[in-house]
């Protein structure tokens, strides 16, 4: 039996060849299919070709699992396909939850915590190790955090996620499922000094690397992780890291999510990126050398445009535009960035395009920020590119989303917009 794949974005690129092991492709189908793609070999169809020229075939879900619900109630919902011909259809249960609660874990040999520390946020909720406490211990003691933390969140008893911006009701498989990132936090020094980081003063720590792989071992025999689960590298820059070829070598039985400045092409992060089960992520924020400069603390914007173009040529890109008011939120900025993209793609690579706010500066995003962001957003959908926000339930208050999705509609009725085309 042949099988249409439902999302041919970053997940599908990144698993396709698990994917066709269990599920021979017939085609893929996405709501961004442009006329005449391919992905693999295979024809890119629209999702009307479901219930057309594909009405019997069997529809597996590529997309990232987190995703699932929502793509299920839109094919069947909106599309109109049975749920018989949905492979390994779910049902899924509304809880008081959060994204990080459900798909991230994050630690290091001291300490482990459920989200990542931003700004927005209560103090996350974590468990600090003791010295006698055994790479299982650690493990044991990072499951009994989440299922405190997700008993106390259904029961509506006190717990560390109170006040939390984050947390809300979502649909939640009834069947438990393997985190989708693990983020590794060392001390990792970084050779940038982004204006809203506070990363890059820390100096790179010696990394048991023994102790760390010991620990992925349990987490595997727990079976919070697979081999579909993400591997990251959080805080400071991989490429100066000295012991990254056997950190990358432990992580990359699971996919990898290398996150790199690009300031150097390395050839560890090359080597890691050529197998195919990664996606390389860097935050640009800017498209001119000189915001570059200032935004980033060292004057390399060509170094690292030319950097993400070869590496665009091994592995998926996700390409993040972290606004900061007054400094990187104009029409030249968001212009340079999309002819980036643009020369991207001219070679025929993925590309993802994340939009962030910098998440410790509490204070309201101003019309100017919102409209750029707008702005980036219908050049990125013009493109038919996937776009995805950092930390997506922090980006906006109630009243910045109504403003962003107005300035975003108000764009896509500007007739013949074209931001950044190449003429
Ligand atoms: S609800 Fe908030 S504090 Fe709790 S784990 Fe999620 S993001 Fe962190």
């Amino acid at each position: 039996m042949k099988y249409i794949y439902y999302g041919a974005g970053t997940y599908a690129r990144a698993h396709f060849e698990e994917l066709r092991k269990q599920h021979e492709p017939l085609c893929f189908c996405d709501r961004a299919a442009r006329p005449g793609q391919t992905l693999f070999g295979l024809p890119v169809l629209p999702p009307s070709a479901l219930t057309s020229t594909n009405a019997d075939a069997s529809i597996l879900i590529t997309r990232n699992p987190y995703f699932k619900d929502e793509t299920q109630k839109y094919l069947i919902e909106e599309v109109g396909v049975s749920k018989e011909r949905i492979a390994d259809y779910e049902e899924f249960e509304l809880v008081r939850t959060c994204y990080s609660i459900e798909n991230e874990l994050y630690f290091d040999m001291n300490s482990g915590w459920l989200c990542c520390f931003l700004g927005q946020r209560v103090k996350p909720p974590m468990v600090t190790f003791t010295e006698k406490d055994s790479p299982r211990d650690k493990v044991e003691a990072l499951l009994e955090l989440r299922r405190r933390i997700k008993t106390a969140l259904t029961q509506g008893s006190p717990n560390e996620c109170d006040g939390c911006i984050s947390l809300g009701m979502h649909r939640i498989s009834t069947t438990p499922k393997p985190l989708t990132k693990v983020i590794f936090s060392f001390n990792c020094s970084c050779n940038l000094r982004c204006s809203y980081c506070s990363q890059w003063h820390r100096k790179n720590e010696l990394i048991d690397v023994w102790a760390y792989r010991t620990m992925i071992n349990e987490m595997k025999k727990a079976g919070i992780i697979d081999q579909n689960t993400y591997m990251c590298w959080g805080y400071g820059e991989i490429a100066i890291h000295p012991q990254r070829a056997e950190i990358l070598s432990v992580m990359s039985e699971y996919n990898l999510h290398i996150i790199s400045n690009c300031t150097i092409y390395d050839e560890y992060v090359v080597k890691h990126l050529a197998l195919g089960k990664a996606i390389l992520n860097c935050s640009l924020d800017s498209g001119t050398r000189e915001t570059y400069a200032k935004v980033k603390g060292a004057d390399l914007f060509e170094q690292v445009c030319y950097n993400l173009k070869r590496y665009s040529e091994i592995a998926a890109l996700e390409l993040k535009y972290l606004f900061v008011p007054g400094v990187n939120d104009n029409e030249a900025d968001v212009d340079g960035f999309i002819s980036l993209i643009d020369d991207i793609l001219h070679s025929g690579n993925h590309i993802t395009v994340v939009l962030s706010r910098d998440c410790a500066d509490k204070s309201p995003l101003s019309d100017q920020t919102l409209a750029m962001m707008a702005l980036t957003t219908v050049a990125v959908e013009t493109r038919c590119i996937p776009l995805a926000f950092f930390a997506p339930d922090t980006t906006f208050s109630a009243t910045e989303r109504e403003i962003y999705l107005r300035k975003v509609e108000e764009l896509k009725t500007v007739d013949g917009f074209k931001i950044g085309e190449k003429k």
